[in-house]
């Protein structure tokens, strides 16, 4: 059942495409939103393999399909089909939003706002704020371009694979977002056994990797001797949404930090396609966040 979304003649089509993609939560989300706004839109989750990409983004043309979302593993797969790729995108290195116009399907990536909107509603001097970023994924692309869009003067990436972390800091190099950013003293990377040593500095610890996330909730990818060092007052970002909050925020609360699950990264890297699919800027937000709250069962 699509709720509120009146399926008919005229219905224009919005997807997300994966593989695997039947656990996405996009389309509860962006069908209710949708239905609140009174939209003729449907969303939809297909399941498209790499081998059929090109013949899923043909398809869609032909089908004058309105915009799709992108997750693993196409993200970067589709480059090749799109007119244009933008800025935040390309630095990215990763797109998980696409439109249809006039010049093509254009592409780009709505998870740095995503990540952002939680950050952008607290008064924060950006300029003192070193940042700690847990893991080098995908998502941690997202991460760092949000910080080096906050103007953090440090970012502190951590991992377990020296191999990864050195492609990571290189991968950096030339990317439109880090031109006239000194890239070699602000982004620097380090094994995981410098966290205790780095924590102290931390006005922003983000949590990229799966480490906590459901079912292995007692996981915390932050050691008891590296929490001990979190300043109060230092915010605590998770990008695990379940369970929330996760043992890393719990330790986090208890040392005064402010703590932030990534919920609110989820529904507004939502809410800026829809903009952009819809080109309104009066997204029911509430109502995406409530609708997969409770579906989540959160709070
Ligand atoms: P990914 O590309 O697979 O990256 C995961 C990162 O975590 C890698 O750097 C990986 O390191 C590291 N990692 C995994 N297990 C680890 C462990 N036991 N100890 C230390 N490091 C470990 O995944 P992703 O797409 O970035 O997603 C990462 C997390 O963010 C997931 O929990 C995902 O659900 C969440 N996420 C949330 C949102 C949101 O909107 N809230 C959006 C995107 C992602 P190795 O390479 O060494 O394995």
């Amino acid at each position: 059942m699509i709720q509120g979304v009146t399926l008919q003649g005229t219905t224009r089509l919005l997807a997300v495409i994966g593989d695997p993609v039947r656990h996405s939560l996009s389309p509860l989300m962006h069908n209710a939103a949708l239905a609140a706004m009174g939209l003729d839109y449907a969303y939809v989750a297909l399941p498209v393999t790499a081998a059929r990409l090109g013949d899923a983004i043909g398809g869609f043309e032909a089908i004058a399909l309105a915009g799709f979302n992108i997750t693993i593993p196409h993200k970067q797969a589709i480059a090749p089909y799109l007119s244009e790729i933008s800025a935040i995108a390309q630095g990215v290195g990763a797109v998980n939003t696409v439109s249809w116009t006039d010049r093509g399907w254009q592409g780009t990536n709505t998870d740095v706002e995503g990540f952002l909107a939680p950050l952008l509603d607290l008064a924060r001097d950006w300029s003192q704020t070193r940042a700690l970023v847990l893991g080098h994924g995908g998502a941690a692309r997202a991460v760092v371009a949000g910080c080096v869009q906050l103007g953090c003067p440090a970012i502190h990436v951590v991992g377990r694979n020296p191999a990864k972390l050195a492609a990571f800091q290189q991968s950096w190099q030339g990317s439109p977002l880090t031109q006239n950013w000194p890239l070699a003293e602000t982004l620097q990377v380090h094994g995981w056994e410098a966290l205790a040593e780095l924590m102290p500095e931390a006005g922003l610890v983000v949590n990229t990797t799966p480490v906590g996330m459901s079912p292995n909730v007692e996981a915390c990818p932050v050691p008891g001797e590296a929490m001990a060092k979190l300043r109060a007052g230092a915010i605590a970002y998770d990008l695990i949404y379940v369970p929330n909050p996760t043992v890393f925020l719990q330790g986090a609360s208890a040392r005064g930090a402010i703590a932030i699950n990534g919920l609110e990264m989820l529904v507004q890297q939502g809410a800026a396609a829809l903009r952009i699919w819809t080109a309104r800027e009066d997204i029911p937000v509430d109502i995406m966040r409530n609708t997969l709250k409770q579906h989540l069962r959160l709070e």
